[in-house]
């Protein structure tokens, strides 16, 4: 069966400055995924491979270069969870650990009893295993200092910055090898002004993401606080389980919340079967995907570009 991997850059109204950048940072995620894939790795190997180039691009909001709460801090969450068995390993309100995020939440699945830490047992943790701390303003870019230092005296809420281009991106991906197993990753630096404890969706099962091989592998992006609500990445999966396409439970999901809850947001999914889609409600979302030697990608609504894929 054809390997698929499918990586988005974040849901969001991503100005026309970024928008170049975003769009190569997910190709070349997509394209360290599927290279993966093809040296003999995993699904879970392919998705951790592929967050771990966006996380180190400053251009998305995961990692180095991630959006500052109230305080002026970095706080970050992450989550991967494997579909084969169920397991997944999670992070949360990470401070001064370096990239990539996505280790440490790999690390908690293989290494601990447990699903997810946070805060200052995260650090421990990390710790402990021998990962790098850095100081937590090395995590800080210039851009996003400046871009807090203009918003914070408005601060309006997580709901509202998300609506205006304050917000950054998030990025995640999805995966099935040539066994049929699926995977997904998804990391943040969360939402610019959010309160200091603030744990959105990323990090929690089910709704940031989520991995079953008897349905598929989701990431989802957008407005934390409604995707919680929804529980947007097994609501997207129990539609798949009903009969739904990947492409139609995506959607039907993603419109629900925006009727439920009044949240935009997007998703990337992938079946076992290797059916995928990257849907969103927002203005815009990078996304790429590998299937079949051909690497598709995307920012605007309905846009569906492709190029040969090689290795
Ligand atoms: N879902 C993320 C959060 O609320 C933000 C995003 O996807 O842009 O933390």
């Amino acid at each position: 069966m054809p390997a698929v991997i499918v990586v988005h850059g974040g849901a969001w109204a991503i100005p026309n400055n970024l928008a170049q950048d975003s769009v190569n940072g997910v190709k070349a995620a997509a394209r360290e995924g599927m290279s993966v894939l093809k040296r003999g790795g995993n699904a879970v190997d392919a998705v951790e491979g592929a967050v771990r180039t966006l996380e180190n691009n400053c251009v998305f909001n995961a990692g180095h270069g991630a959006a500052l709460n109230t305080r002026g801090e970095v706080e970050l969450d992450a989550i991967i969870m494997d579909g084969r068995t169920l397991a997944s390993g999670a992070v949360s309100c990470v401070k001064n650990i370096a990239n990539p995020v996505m280790e440490k939440a790999r690390a908690v699945m293989e290494k601990t009893v447990h699903v997810m830490l946070t805060g200052q047992g995260a650090n421990m943790f990390a710790e402990s295993i021998g990962m790098n701390t850095v100081p937590t303003e090395m995590l800080v870019t210039q851009n996003e200092r400046k871009e807090w230092e203009k918003h914070k005296n408005y601060v309006t809420g997580v709901m509202e910055d998300f609506n205006s281009q304050w917000a950054h991106d998030t990025v995640g991906a999805v995966a099935v090898d040539s066994a049929g197993n699926v995977a997904c990753a998804t990391s943040t630096g969360g939402i610019r002004n959010k309160m200091v404890g603030r744990v959105g969706d990323s990090p929690i099962i089910g709704c940031g993401g989520y991995a079953d091989n008897s349905s598929g592998a989701v990431s989802c992006t957008g407005h934390g606080e409604s995707i919680l609500k929804v529980t947007l990445a097994r609501l997207i999966l129990s539609h798949i389980e009903q009969g739904k396409s990947v492409a139609e439970a995506s959607r039907v999901s993603l419109k629900y919340m925006g009727d439920r809850v009044q949240g935009a947001g997007g998703a990337i999914s992938v079946s076992p079967s290797g059916q995928w889609a990257a849907t969103f409600t927002t203005e815009r979302m990078a996304w790429a995907a590998v299937h079949n030697y051909t690497l598709w990608y995307g920012l605007d609504p309905d846009e569906n570009l492709k190029e040969p894929f090689t290795y």
